[in-house]
């Protein structure tokens, strides 16, 4: 095992959980394991396919994902090969035979191939070392992927009672993990979970304000690094992207509205990273196994705790850090309410919504409560790794008083109007509204004179989405939910941010901030990367194959970093493996001789 992983990963020790899961596999077990993104979920059956006799089959819920997959294992000098709808009869006619004649060790499908009859036949034909199922929870309905096809995968155990099957996924809660196990029919399987913590991003969630210079300030931190960018509508995507454009950010558009030749080109364009930011609906992502994105910005509010995790998980694969940015506001709650009316499992997904809404409103780490939503436990005292424990958030110090006044407000107006007219009433500004309802001489008029608005609205917002209020209805009426009318009472004492940072306190973090940066790139030499980043540019294009398939960033720093100018010091570098060494090695060596002006 040890071997392999140095010889065609270069890699020199395994992650938590590759070992056991491997081991588990040799020995014919069915197994389960639950990794995070980046993880390292692939190697753990790409190994065990190497050492085992035949060829292991693995499942995979898209073709863009497989062949990824399958050039860079051939990068590795790993043979594989993937069958899909997109290939000619004489194509899939070579594979079959090379498979006939033993020369494939991993076979990658999409699930709609795996139940054809001519599929089974052929499979029964060969020796299989194993079933793979990746991204298994889109078998199950409780997921957030739910796929009619691998639905189907239940009949792989009937038909081939003797092959142990491997289920992978990043994100299964213990009703997902459940129906994993029964719908494959698995029988004393092996399951290994690990933490779905993923360290080292950094999550900063805060209130949509000034969007655009939101995500400008983002930009300008991350300058010349990849990202993307995700909104919740289509006109949403084009409005971002044109505005991005005016203002000189070269990025990518991409949703399900584009024809699919656009999609295909944006998505290559982001791939060979001829550009490193996309605007995308969440339609934009399951493909996606570029592993150096450094930031994933939401413009609004995701559809649920797991989506948020799912899409933010794309950042930072390469285990370097990276940062995830979420502005959200109420509006996109009511907008997800209506696009989730009259879907089939309404009720369901209603309620992760108004979890992830509760999620983003709390002031709490981040890390730790998202890890407690997989039903995990978290134990160190503080990630160091959200805006919440790196002070980047304050709490409201008076926030029960505080919190009293709103609710109060909302009772004085007889539960019968939205935020904009309560939040005026205590600002005490008089409004054509408040004069028509006589509301200048209610007792709250003007309890909160010396806050901005947009301060009592954010605090108001915090309360809708902590369930002290509550919005309903044609006009968004405000009403006090029962845990309200503890707060009320002062029975309940809410945890609230402030929504504004003091000056002084935000160049602090800004320092600490540039400082943390800093240390990432400690003794690597970024003029170096940034030659090196242009040869893999270049090798990507001319193979046509995305840019992380020849080297990881991380790679690179290591590079960067080490300074290899002989082949031997190069073999040392983190991620070259024996393929890539032959391969690559002079390519490279000659251009960090280039930059350090030594001869060749
Ligand atoms: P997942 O499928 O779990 O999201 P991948 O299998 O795509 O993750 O692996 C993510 C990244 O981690 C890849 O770039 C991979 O090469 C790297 N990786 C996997 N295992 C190791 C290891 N033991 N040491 C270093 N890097 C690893
Ligand atoms: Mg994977
Ligand atoms: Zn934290």
């Amino acid at each position: 095992m040890q071997e392999l992983l140095k010889k065609h990963w270069g890699f020199t020790a395994f992650r938590p959980f590759q070992e056991e899961t491997i081991e588990a596999i040799l020995k014919n077990q069915d197994t389960l394991t639950v990794l995070p993104t980046g993880g390292g979920k692939s190697l753990c059956f790409q190994i065990p396919a190497l050492l085992k006799e035949g060829v292991a089959v693995v499942i995979s819920p898209l073709i863009a994902l497989m062949k990824d997959q399958v050039d860079g294992l051939r990068e590795m000098g790993i043979a594989a090969e993937c069958l899909n709808s997109s290939f000619s009869p004489e194509e899939q006619n070579r594979i079959v035979e090379k498979i006939g004649n033993k020369e494939v060790k991993l076979l990658y499908l999409a699930p709609e191939r795996l139940n054809t009859s001519g599929m089974t036949r052929l499979l029964q034909s060969v020796a299989i070392s194993f079933f793979v199922v990746d991204e298994a929870h889109c078998i199950s309905e409780w997921g957030h992927d739910f796929r009619e096809d691998y639905r189907k995968l239940g009949t792989l155990k009937d038909l081939f009672p003797k092959t142990a099957i491997h289920a992978f996924t990043a994100t299964a809660t213990a009703p997902v993990r459940g129906d994993i196990l029964k719908m494959l029919g698995f029988k004393n399987p092996r399951v290994n979970v690990a933490s779905v913590d993923r360290p080292n991003l950094i999550f900063r969630i805060k209130p949509r304000s000034s969007l655009i210079r939101q995500i400008t300030d983002v930009l300008d931190r991350h300058r010349g690094e990849p990202g993307i960018i995700y909104c919740l509508r289509r006109v949403d995507v084009d409005e971002l992207s044109e505005q991005l454009d005016r203002l000189g950010v070269k990025n990518v558009p991409y949703h399900a509205g584009l024809s699919d030749a656009v999609r295909k080109k944006h998505q290559e364009k982001f791939a060979q990273e001829k550009v490193d930011i996309v605007v995308a609906t969440i339609a934009f992502g399951m493909g996606i196994d570029r592993s150096n994105i450094r930031f994933v910005i939401h413009a609004a509010l995701p559809k649920s705790v797991e989506h948020y995790s799912q899409e933010t998980g794309r950042a930072g694969r390469d285990g370097l850090p990276s940062s995830c940015y979420l502005f959200y506001g109420g509006k996109d709650y009511r907008t997800w309410e209506y696009l989730l009316g009259g879907s089939k499992n309404e009720k369901s997904m209603l309620e992760k919504l108004k979890t992830l809404y509760q999620f983003c409103t709390e002031p709490q780490c981040r890390h730790k409560a998202l890890v407690r939503y997989f039903d995990q436990n978290y134990s160190a005292e503080t990630c160091k790794a959200c805006d919440y424990c790196l002070g980047e958030v304050e709490r409201v110090k008076d926030s029960l008083v505080t919190a009293q006044k709103i609710l109060s407000c909302v009772m004085r107006v007889k539960e019968r109007f939205g935020a904009d007219h309560v939040a005026r009433v205590l600002k005490g500004a008089v409004t054509e509204n408040v004069e028509r309802w006589g509301h200048g001489t209610l007792s709250t008029f003007g309890l909160m004179r010396d806050k901005p608005l947009a301060y009592i609205r954010s605090l108001m917002e915090q309360l809708v989405g902590q369930n002290f209020l509550k919005r309903e209805g044609e006009f968004s009426t405000l009403s006090v939910t029962p845990t309200g009318w503890q707060v009320l009472r002062g029975e309940v004492v809410p945890v609230l941010a402030e929504p504004f940072i003091a000056a002084s306190k935000k160049k602090e973090v800004e320092r600490e901030q540039k400082k943390r940066r800093e240390g990432e790139w400690e003794s690597v030499d970024t003029g170096l990367f940034q030659r090196l980043r242009e040869k893999r540019k270049e090798l990507a294009n001319e193979k046509d194959v995305p840019a992380f398939i020849i080297f990881g960033d991380k790679t690179l720093r290591d590079m960067a970093r080490i300074q290899p100018v002989t082949k031997r010091d190069f073999a040392s570098v983190y991620g070259v493996g024996e393929r890539k060494l032959e391969a690559y090695a002079e390519l490279f060596i000659n251009v960090i001789k280039e930059y350090r002006k030594i001869p060749s």
